[in-house]
């Protein structure tokens, strides 16, 4: 692991409304790290991804990624290639083959030629094992098929960190594996990664460091084998008692 960072939020805050749901949140991920983010529903763990890449503007506090401030106005479109990003529910292209959905985006943002693009994608196709999908369309893949796909179309774009929200848990049981699997391998290949997830056992054996948030803050954080055995915050042994 290299000590450059990756990304780096400061005093991250941010407000739906009233409704205060990041508290300033402080967190920094450094070049090859592979964090997962952890707590109980609506604490804020999806909003926090989504400030990363500025699908949501923080209401206040600074996002940067490689050590570059990220300005909504100046560089948002050419920072947010850095930054691939997994959703729960797939969000592939329904009317697109797999291949125009893993190669629409290089092509027309990254304005890279097709027959690149392509090569990229079946490239991509072959490392979470669906090759032979090439031609399908999303109606006609399982779940997990779709969810492989949806990480390959992310990786598409070549970026230098993968952001995760929850991405297991919309598959039924038997589909959760190979999705998890794909993601041990990009994290052993080197990718860094921010893993919003309930697989604590992924949390454990492949992440580097576990942060836990509540109520929009971070309660504590640390590597696996203490948050999961030692933890030293008592909001967070009563989150691990309901769900490990
Ligand atoms: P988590 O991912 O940890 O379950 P979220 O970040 O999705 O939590 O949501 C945190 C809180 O913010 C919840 O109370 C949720 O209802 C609220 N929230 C999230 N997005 C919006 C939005 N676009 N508008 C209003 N409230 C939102
Ligand atoms: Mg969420």
């Amino acid at each position: 692991m290299m000590l450059d960072s990756m990304v780096k939020v400061e005093n991250l805050k941010k407000s739906f409304g009233h409704l205060q749901v990041l508290n300033g949140i402080n967190l920094e991920i450094k070049k090859g790290e592979v964090l997962a983010i952890i707590g109980p529903s609506g604490s804020g763990k999806s909003t926090l991804l989504r400030c990363v890449n500025y699908l949501e503007e923080p209401t206040a506090g600074n996002v940067y990624i490689e050590g570059e401030k990220v300005d909504p106005v100046k560089n948002i479109n050419r920072i947010r290639q850095k930054v691939g990003m997994v959703f729960q529910h797939f969000n592939l292209f329904p009317h697109m083959t797999v291949l125009d959905n893993l190669t629409i985006a290089p092509i027309k943002v990254k304005k890279m030629d097709k027959a690149q693009a392509e090569a990229i994608a079946m490239n991509l196709l072959e490392r979470v094992g669906l090759k032979d999908k090439v031609k399908a369309y999303p109606a006609q893949l399982s779940g997990g098929q779709k969810q492989r796909i949806a990480i390959a179309r992310a990786l598409a774009m070549q970026p230098d960190v993968m952001l995760f929200d929850e991405p297991t848990s919309a598959l039924d049981p038997e589909m959760v594996k190979e999705v998890l699997n794909v993601m041990k391998d990009l994290a052993h290949d080197g990718m860094t990664m921010m893993v919003v997830t309930h697989e604590m056992g992924f949390a454990r054996e492949v992440c580097h460091r576990v942060v836990f948030i509540d109520e929009g803050q971070v309660v504590e954080e640390g590597p696996p084998q203490e948050i999961f055995t030692n933890p030293r915050q008592e909001r967070t042994r009563s989150f691990l008692s309901k769900v490990l």
